[in-house]
């Protein structure tokens, strides 16, 4: 008698992909790549909206009392590994490290020209993390995405 293994191997436990799990990896990132940037107001994080060219954003609130981390959507889903989470926190983190959608002194004109975010997580140690990451939304994301909006259409639409 064969069993299937999909039948006799549990699904391993994913983590709940909520807010909750999101503020753990926000400290989690915090604490272990940018342990020097000060937190001077209050950061919140949740989900945005599902994104097609956008996997994070941070804005300062206009008293300058609370930055605003938004992730998309769609990574809370499981098809898109955990990696990809960590260094879309991590690219937020670099621009509230900068002074962009924080209070600190803006130590640049802008947030991303010249290379500095990805200069910036290779200095602070996540090359590796930044190389798998960038494969993935190379390799998968526009199909991913796009499997998701089909999806989500499809009642709709026929
Ligand atoms: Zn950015």
């Amino acid at each position: 008698m064969y069993a299937t293994r999909e039948a006799i191997v549990p699904e391993p436990d994913q983590p709940v992909r909520d807010r909750w799990w999101l503020r753990g990896l926000l400290q989690d990132v915090w604490d272990q790549y940018f342990s020097d940037t000060p937190r001077v107001n209050l950061v919140r994080i949740s989900y945005g909206a599902p994104w097609k060219t956008r996997l994070g954003s941070i804005t300062l609130s206009d008293d300058h009392r609370t930055s605003y981390i938004l992730v998309n959507g769609l990574l809370r889903l499981a098809e898109v590994p955990e990696y990809v989470t960590t260094v879309t926190i991590a690219h937020e983190m670099v621009h509230y490290a900068h002074g962009f959608g924080s209070p600190l002194p803006r130590r640049y004109k802008h947030p991303h020209r010249g290379g500095i975010v990805k200069r910036e997580l290779l200095r602070r140690g996540m090359g590796v993390e930044y190389t798998r990451y960038d494969e993935w939304v190379y390799d998968h994301w526009y199909d991913f995405y796009d499997g998701y909006v089909n999806q989500e259409t499809r009642p709709t639409s026929a």
